[in-house]
């Protein structure tokens, strides 16, 4: 399968495929860069459950989760906003073999 931009020139796409909860710091900024809804913000309980923010449960901290992950159209935004080096993408090239 081969990828390609408006004019045609080459472009793998990278695709979001995890977030790190114990690395990611529920900034939010990949959920602001993001135009395809791939990502929602949700709280990580004392057990380490995840909960709806406006739940009333005690939330120890606050992560970002995959939430739509086929809607992803591989742009690497998330990637080059995130302070805390806590996602991983998966190049389309390699998800096509
Ligand atoms: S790669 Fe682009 S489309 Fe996919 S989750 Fe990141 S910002 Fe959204
Ligand atoms: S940018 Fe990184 S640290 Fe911030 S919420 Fe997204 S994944 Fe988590």
């Amino acid at each position: 399968m081969s990828f390609q931009t408006r004019d045609g020139r080459d472009w793998i796409p990278q695709y979001l495929i995890s977030i790190d909860p114990k690395k990611c710091i529920g900034c939010g900024r990949c959920f602001k860069v993001c135009g395809r809804a791939v990502m929602t913000l949700k709280g990580l309980s004392e057990d380490g459950e995840l909960v709806n923010l406006d739940d009333d449960d005690e939330i120890e901290k606050k992560i970002m989760v995959l939430n739509d992950q086929g809607a992803c159209v591989g742009c690497g935004a998330c990637a080059r906003v995130c302070p805390a080096n806590c996602q991983t993408h998966s190049s389309a090239e390699s998800e096509a073999d």
